[in-house]
């Protein structure tokens, strides 16, 4: 592919950074394949991008919301002409499979067109007063000004479902995409260009997080942050925006570590599947991935043998090849974190049954590429069972019981997804009202969400503020107005 140089873009113009640095975009299955480079831009570079957001912001909400969701659905439309291109660009730049990507990029022109539909429809109450000759009606309004930053592994669907409702209720934004993956953003709000969206109503500033990043956290001029990344990162921006002085409202998705238990009484084979899929799919480089089976011991045997042989069936490669069911990891820093989370597994006494190693050999050794990894005899007090691996890692815990394995279940910090395999209405539904997640699936894998429906974790996994996706969304991008009228 033939390397570019890609600018920020910032109050309707393409811009270099002040810095006139640049940095490399490459392909994690091939790193010699060169996407681009893109500006390593400062502080002042986001500055101007906020103030481009800022003063675009009085006409953009005062644009009618049908206008607004016009420009919407019309770079729907033309992410839906170029779908096959931002299918093989994204798997190029990110490493998922083609079909991963195809997946993804389908849901990033879904999202522009339900969030354009739904601009129209954005409304308030209208009750009835507890007084005569009165009456109480609620209007909502945009926030202002959205910082949006966001991580690698779903670089389309992601920031489409931050900058979509966000530009529905009449905000403006400056986007800063995760540095492994700023061409897949660059080319969203290339189709928002192309939709007509007036001059500083999107910003983006590619660099590194802990400058542009910054600059976007402790701006006074920005009215609100959306972040989705690693729970390090979501505290440490929870920590900045506090010091801003400003009442800057806040939304952080988070990491997982999430469960799924499987009871005597499921489809095994099915459960085994699902596991697998949850386990190793996008190779583990999701946050609602299944990092921990909980398994009633009776039947802990079977599992593991079936998911032993299934993680094996994987097979590992380029995701641009047919045949392949999982790309690498993104990048250097995640493969070590991976290899290492597995030596700490190893080192706690935990038994390694399948996996464990990088891949090594042939076109192996371009990239970045790990086995499907299997642990048993996890107990639920080790690193593995309790800290975020993001890898095709799965720790296998056994429980005596269904108590104890949803005890098992909610005994970590994070709360994100959580699934259990089991045919007993009954145990689904005490499962369902007790388990400490904002993402709940029976006999479904604990990845694989839909727009329609609001997204969110708990306890660690989220700020717990306003949740994402669905009608939801909207109470964070507005603030509500509540009038009474006499007459
Ligand atoms: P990350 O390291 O936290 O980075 C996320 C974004 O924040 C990137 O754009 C990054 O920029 C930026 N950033 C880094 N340091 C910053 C700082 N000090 N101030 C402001 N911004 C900063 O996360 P990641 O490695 O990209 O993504 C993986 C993590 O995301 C995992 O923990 C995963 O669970 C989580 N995730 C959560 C959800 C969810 O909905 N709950 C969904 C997907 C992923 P650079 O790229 O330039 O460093
Ligand atoms: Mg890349």
């Amino acid at each position: 592919m033939q390397s570019v140089v890609y600018k920020n873009y910032i109050n309707g113009e393409y811009v270099e950074s002040s810095s006139g640095e640049r940095f490399v975009d490459n392909n994690p299955a091939d790193t010699d394949d060169v996407l681009g480079y893109f500006q390593l831009s400062t502080r002042e570079d986001a500055k101007n991008a906020i103030s481009a957001a800022l003063e675009a912001w009085e006409k953009w909400s005062e644009t009618p919301p049908g206008e607004r969701g016009r420009i919407l659905i019309k770079a729907s439309e033309i992410l839906d002409s170029m779908r096959e291109e931002l299918v093989n660009i994204l798997t190029m730049e990110e490493g998922k499979t083609l079909n991963d990507s195809r997946v993804e990029i389908n849901r990033a022109i879904s999202l522009f067109r339900f969030y354009g539909v739904l601009a129209s429809r954005i409304h308030g109450e209208s009750l009835h007063s507890s007084e005569l000759r009165t009456h109480l009606i609620t209007i909502r309004e945009p926030i202002g000004v959205v910082s949006v930053i966001t991580p690698w592994n779903f670089p389309a669907a992601i920031p489409s479902w931050k900058i979509a409702p966000a530009l529905a209720c009449g905000n403006t934004v400056v986007f800063k995409p995760a540095s492994y993956t700023p061409l897949i953003g660059y080319l969203l709000v290339e189709a928002l260009i192309k939709a007509g969206i007036p001059k500083g109503v999107i910003n983006y500033v590619t660099g590194s997080g802990t400058t542009v990043g910054l600059e976007m956290i402790t701006s006074k001029n920005v009215d609100a942050i959306t972040f989705t990344g690693s729970l390090e990162v979501g505290e440490e921006i929870r920590r900045l925006s506090a010091t801003s002085g400003k009442n800057i409202r806040i939304q952080l998705e988070l990491g997982g570590k999430n469960p799924a238990i499987i009871l005597p009484d499921a489809d095994i084979d099915k459960a085994v599947e699902m596991v697998a899929r949850g386990a190793f799919g996008l190779t583990g480089q999701v946050c609602t991935a299944t990092s921990r089976a909980i398994v009633i011991d009776k039947i802990a045997d079977e599992f593991i043998r079936k998911i032993v042989e299934r993680a094996k069936k994987f097979r590992v490669g380029n995701g641009l090849k047919e045949g392949i069911d999982i790309g690498p990891v993104v990048g250097q820093r995640e493969l070590e974190k991976i290899l290492s989370y597995i030596s700490i597994g190893i080192s706690e006494g935990a038994k390694l049954v399948t996996g464990g190693k990088r891949l090594t050999g042939g076109e192996y050794d371009k990239g970045y590429f790990v086995e499907p990894t299997v642990f048993t005899e996890v107990s639920p007090d080790m690193r593995i069972a309790r800290e975020e691996i993001f890898g095709p890692v799965l720790s296998v815990i056994t429980a005596s019981s269904f108590d104890e394995a949803i005890d098992i279940a909610n005994s970590v910090e994070y709360g994100l997804a959580a699934s259990i395999f089991t045919n007993s209405l009954d145990k689904a539904f005490e499962f369902m009202k007790r388990i400490k997640a904002g993402v709940v699936k029976i006999n479904k894998p604990t990845t694989g969400i839909e727009i329609q429906v609001p997204f969110g974790g708990f306890k660690k996994s989220s700020s717990e503020t306003f949740r994402e996706l669905g009608e939801t969304v909207l109470d964070f991008y507005t603030k509500i107005k509540t009038i009474y009228i006499g007459y």
